[in-house]
């Protein structure tokens, strides 16, 4: 069945949540032993807005040698969890294995992960092993912005028979350094619900922030641009945990950004102003990030100088790269003095990084 077909997903509050509240699932990147599982379940808990626990015990690492998950051992952990909060367990399966695993104890929901999307193969894999269980599936976006394979991976567990199907945006790798480990592209999400609009789509802020303290205002934005929930890592002790420790927040600190979110009729006020503001975001970033490529490549061309005996401030380049900068600037629109006062403030600052160079002889 097409996945625009009507009968082919069925919506979050028929099997899941309640009326339009969002989503919450949150839960440990990794399962490390019963006793962090549990304390990371109760806090969780008594915070009293979660609906699903997420937990990984089989960890698809880059590197070979590094934690792996505690694999099957620990889905009898999982049962208890279940049994002491109410809260239903998501499991990732990386292989069909795994999902026959995550069947066999009673495992509510399974997720693949941004590794698994990427290969249609063990995809076809999976969906031949659970197929006809009907057990619930969450799909990852790949690492890739590529919006047909994340499809192609829906398509083939619905195609197994599952209609309780959810989409996860988690961010896409990329080679280079931004503020965030991996970076949104809101319009690939957005594309996607609007190609399968009957179609769940929640957000992973902590794999698409990386770092705790951008957690927050992703999961803010994934609620203003009407996503249908979130998925959060939170751990007992996150400096200590043994997988994603950067990204990974107290129950506490968890609990603050829930606290924090945009009200459902908040959002819906905000809505002819959200894709601007995210559009204004993403362009603070890049221009953040390519500022601070600019002061690298400042700091390049003064140890240069240095070491060939050059001035730092050699007036010729500056008034050339003023008229420049200036034309091409009002060229594209921008104001004259903006531009000038912009090219002031960057001079000064690149001077100030290339003299210490010199200082510290
Ligand atoms: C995870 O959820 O812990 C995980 C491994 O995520 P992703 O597949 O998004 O990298
Ligand atoms: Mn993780």
């Amino acid at each position: 069945m097409p996945l625009t077909h009507p009968n082919s997903i069925l919506p979050l509050p028929v099997w899941l949540t309640a009326g339009d509240e969002p989503l919450i699932i949150a839960g440990p990147c990794s399962v490390e032993s019963r006793e962090q599982l549990m304390a990371t379940a109760r806090g969780i808990k008594a915070i009293g807005r979660v609906k699903v626990f997420r937990a990984g015990i089989w960890k698809p690492r880059s590197r070979p040698g590094q934690f792996e998950g505690k694999g099957a051992e620990a889905l009898p952990w999982l049962k208890q969890v279940k049994h002491e909060t109410g809260m239903l367990m998501a499991v990732e399966v990386a292989r069909p294995d795994h999902a026959l695993q995550c069947l066999e104890h009673g495992v509510d929901i399974i997720w693949l992960g941004a590794r698994t999307t990427v290969n249609p193969f063990m995809v076809q894999e999976i969906a031949n092993a659970i197929k006809g269980s009907g057990i619930p599936v969450m799909i990852k976006n790949p690492v890739s912005p590529d919006l047909h394979l994340w499809i192609g991976a829906l398509e083939r567990i619905s195609l197994a028979g599952s209609n309780k199907l959810i989409a996860i945006h988690r961010g896409f790798k990329t080679h280079e350094q931004t503020l965030y480990r991996n970076i949104p592209l809101w319009d690939i999400p957005l594309a996607l619900k609007k190609e399968i609009p009957s179609l769940p789509v929640i957000c992973d802020p902590s794999h698409i922030a990386g770092k705790r303290q951008w957690v927050g205002e992703v999961a803010a934005k994934a609620m203003w641009l009407g996503m249908d929930g979130l998925m959060i890592e939170v751990h007992p002790d996150p400096d200590n945990a043994l997988t994603d420790p950067l990204q990974q927040l107290t129950p506490a600190g968890f609990a603050g950004i829930l606290d924090n979110l945009p009200a459902n009729n908040q959002i819906r006020s905000e809505e002819l102003l959200r894709e601007v503001r995210m559009r204004i975001d993403e362009n603070d970033d890049k221009l953040l990030e390519l500022l601070s490529k600019r002061m690298g490549l400042s700091a390049e061309i003064g140890l240069l100088k240095k070491q060939f005996g050059e001035q730092v401030v050699q007036p010729s380049r500056q008034k050339q790269i003023f008229e420049d900068r200036l034309k091409k600037g009002t060229g594209l629109g921008l104001d004259h003095e903006f531009v000038k006062t912009f090219l002031e403030l960057l001079h000064e600052a690149s001077v100030v990084i290339q003299k210490k160079n010199f200082e510290h002889e």
